[in-house]
């Protein structure tokens, strides 16, 4: 833990302070927004581990003063723009508005966080800063750009992750949508953990439902560096089999060494080659804002935080949930939606108990995870996550987790309201 002392130290008199919060500390000068009236909570991130967290707070204990920090004036869904991008959906279907949160007592306020001072308890955001009594940080992930040899502004721009919907989705469905006949779709696949684990399979089969549907004749090549499928590859390799076998080429264990975009070509330990739509996902990390407020430990990738109560283990008063919580430490769920929805809810009741003085309920975590494989069906996996005080984290429950045992069009059905229920429980 770091102690006032530490942080006045790094922020106002120590140059050696400095390089650790940096531009991110908050500014002494900066002016209080929002005087406190009562007990107050600040959720910086919208996404579904902080909306989901800011809604039940306010749910759970209405007299709170609850504050929704987020940039983007709509949230775009990650879960469903495979099928946007394959056009089987439209933007709108996907795309949702902070309104009805605001309109149940919620302070939306649209900007960026770039600095939280733990110790006096601020965060600071465009024209001053926001005190609060517990922060919950939930920022979802950044990109290892830097891990990819030549992946530069230019390269970014024409091999688009779409691994946070919104304008990189649009690209690629318009891409898919112009390719031309007997074309080509390259996907590289970071090393796990990476947000969503089957959402790349989900992708590579949603490419070649287009070019079945539009009888295009080419190829979805997808280069793994995993040894195999992440998740669900028994379902997604039969899948594949039956539907894709002319269309999909799938080579596990790659590397990827680097890439050119001016000459449009990517190198591997495997060779080089180009194709023409180019789809990296690059490794991917904790927000930027968990680096830089100092809630990842050094030399981490993921925000530390207890699993009891996602509380930060390095800052007293900030918890952490949603993907950028590290799960070696949290537990064995992955990175996915429903998860950081789960956490929402759990820090929400956590947050309030803490707050009236009262011991936390120990936490119990669900997953449940669609994955469209064709035009028609889809396949799914189920989780239950329950502190085991053995491990000192929480763990899967054998019994409680499933998944499809093939793949049929109803679940396609129990997709599309998973994602309006889910949707619905997050933005209100
Ligand atoms: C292609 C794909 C398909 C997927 N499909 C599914 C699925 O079917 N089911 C499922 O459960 N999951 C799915 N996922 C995973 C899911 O999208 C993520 O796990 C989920 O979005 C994580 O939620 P989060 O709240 O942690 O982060 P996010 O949803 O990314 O939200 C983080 C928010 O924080 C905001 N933010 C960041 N920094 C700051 C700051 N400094 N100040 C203020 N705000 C900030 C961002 O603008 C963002 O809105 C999929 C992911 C992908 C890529």
């Amino acid at each position: 833990m770091l102690s006032r002392r530490d942080f006045i130290t790094g922020t106002t008199l120590g140059i050696a302070g400095l390089a650790c919060f940096g531009p991110f500390a908050v500014s002494v000068r900066a002016a209080e927004l929002f005087p406190k009236k009562k007990q107050r909570v600040v959720v910086v991130g919208g996404g579904f581990g902080g909306a989901t967290a800011a809604r039940y707070l306010k749910l759970y204990d209405p007299g709170l003063e609850v504050f929704l920090i987020e940039p983007l004036r709509q949230y775009v869904t990650c879960p469903s723009s495979n099928l946007v991008i394959s056009g089987l959906l439209k933007m709108p279907a996907i795309t949702h508005s902070y309104d009805r949160l605001a309109r149940q007592g919620i302070r939306v306020v649209q900007d960026t966080v770039s600095a939280i001072d733990p110790v006096a308890r601020y965060v600071e955001i465009s024209k001053g800063k926001i005190a609060y009594d517990r922060l919950v940080v939930a920022p979802g992930v950044d990109f290892s750009f830097d891990l990819i040899p030549g992946m530069d502004a230019a390269a970014r721009a024409k091999f688009p992750h779409a691994w946070k919907a919104g304008e990189q989705t649009v690209q690629l469905a318009r891409e898919l949508a112009a390719l031309k006949k007997g074309g080509s779709f390259l996907i590289s696949i970071p090393e796990a953990p990476f947000r969503c684990p089957p959402g790349p399979y989900e992708r590579i089969s949603m490419v070649a439902a287009f070019m079945k549907r539009t009888n295009n004749r080419g190829k979805v090549l997808v280069l793994d560096a995993n040894p195999d499928v992440v998740s669900k590859a028994k379902l997604f390799k039969s899948a594949w089999a039956d539907l894709y076998k002319d269309i999909i080429e799938y080579t596990p264990d790659v590397s990827l060494k680097g890439v050119d975009a001016g000459k449009r070509r990517l190198t591997t330990d495997k060779g080089e080659l180009t194709a023409d739509i180019i789809n990296i996902i690059p490794e991917q990390k904790a927000g930027a804002l968990a680096f830089a407020s100092g809630l990842v430990t050094k030399g981490g990738r993921w925000a530390a935080a207890s699993p009891l109560t996602f509380e930060s283990t390095l800052h007293t008063g900030i918890h952490v949930v949603g993907d950028a919580a590290d799960r070696d430490q949290v537990g064995s769920m992955p990175h996915s939606g429903f998860v950081a929805s789960s956490m929402g809810k759990t820090v929400a009741a956590a947050v309030v108990a803490l707050l009236q003085g009262k011991e936390p309920q120990l936490p119990s975590l669900e997953n449940s995870c669609y994955s469209q494989v064709s035009d028609t069906e889809s396949i799914y996996v189920t989780g239950v996550f329950l502190y085991d005080a053995t491990a000192k984290k929480l763990v899967g429950v054998k019994a409680a987790g499933s998944a499809s045992s093939g793949r049929e069009a109803r679940y396609t059905q129990h997709y599309r309201d998973w994602q309006t229920s889910i949707t619905k429980d997050t933005f209100g």
